[in-house]
């Protein structure tokens, strides 16, 4: 039974001292599959370098909505040039999107991502968007573009009716540690009402702990935890979600092909 992390930061300091034998760990509970998506022009780098390491490892180059303001003024060209060189590994664009969180600048947020939307349009590559208090927004814009090979609302929060929107345009859903919490109802309910063809697994680690863990690094062996709930929620065997959910990320990425 394969397991796939669609979403993990395997490239963050936080791995430095035991990147190796977490990686041998993973593979030996099952997860065999990474996705690394960059955050932004300083570590595009390091996210290729990890993954002509190690051949189980994709990767997504782009421009994270955080981290917008500490940007070199030519990001984007600079974007352009090195996924036209399409490096071995890249199967996406991101991490893109928008973050409505108050503490954080919006200035260029937006700017950025349709420009991000629009290069993977011309690349004919998947999306991954981050979308945080601004599911409504993002949807507008996909809606404006209706990317081809759409993509993953990465670490999906939020109601059915937006769900369904996303995957109307071609976007799957990323599911992770949110729905190990009681508390995210509103999530709960509506990755329970979506075909299972419409999810992904991801961990976001180390970011995004699941119940029980907070505070504390996240790593992809968290896979686990999700897929049993994501089954529990769905009450389906363990084996098919995973073997459904398998399928859907080799189909999104084109892997294997
Ligand atoms: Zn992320």
């Amino acid at each position: 039974m394969p397991l796939f992390d669609s979403h993990c930061h395997l490239d963050a300091p936080e791995f430095d001292a035991d990147r190796t034998g977490l990686l041998a760990e993973c593979r030996l509970r099952g997860i065999t599959g990474f996705m690394v998506p960059a955050i932004g022009a300083d570590n595009w780098q390091r996210v290729m370098a990890l993954s002509a390491r190690e051949p189980d490892i994709c990767f997504a180059l782009g421009v994270h909505p955080c981290f917008v303001a500490q940007q070199p003024t030519d990001v984007m060209a600079r974007l352009t040039t090195l996924v036209q060189q399409r490096p071995s590994g890249l199967v996406a664009i991101g991490e893109c999107g928008l973050d409505g969180r108050s503490h954080l600048p919006q200035a260029g947020q937006q700017q950025l991502f349709e420009a991000q939307v629009r290069l993977a349009m011309t690349l004919d590559l998947p999306l991954i968007v981050h979308s945080v208090r601004a599911n409504d927004t993002v949807l507008k814009l996909l809606r404006r573009h209706r990317p081809g090979r759409g993509g993953v609302i990465h670490a999906f929060s939020g109601s059915l009716h937006q769900a369904e929107r996303f995957w109307e345009l071609g976007f799957r859903l990323g599911i992770g540690g949110t729905i190990t919490y009681e508390r995210a109802n509103k999530t709960r309910e509506a990755v329970a009402a979506m075909p299972l063809e419409a999810l992904l697994l991801e961990t976001d680690s180390p970011d995004m702990p699941i119940c029980g863990h907070q505070g504390m690094r996240n790593t992809p062996l968290s896979l686990l935890r999700v897929l049993d709930e994501l089954a529990a929620l769905k009450r389906l065997p363990v084996s098919h979600v995973a073997a459904v959910l398998y399928e859907s990320t080799q189909d999104i990425f084109h892997l294997g092909k």
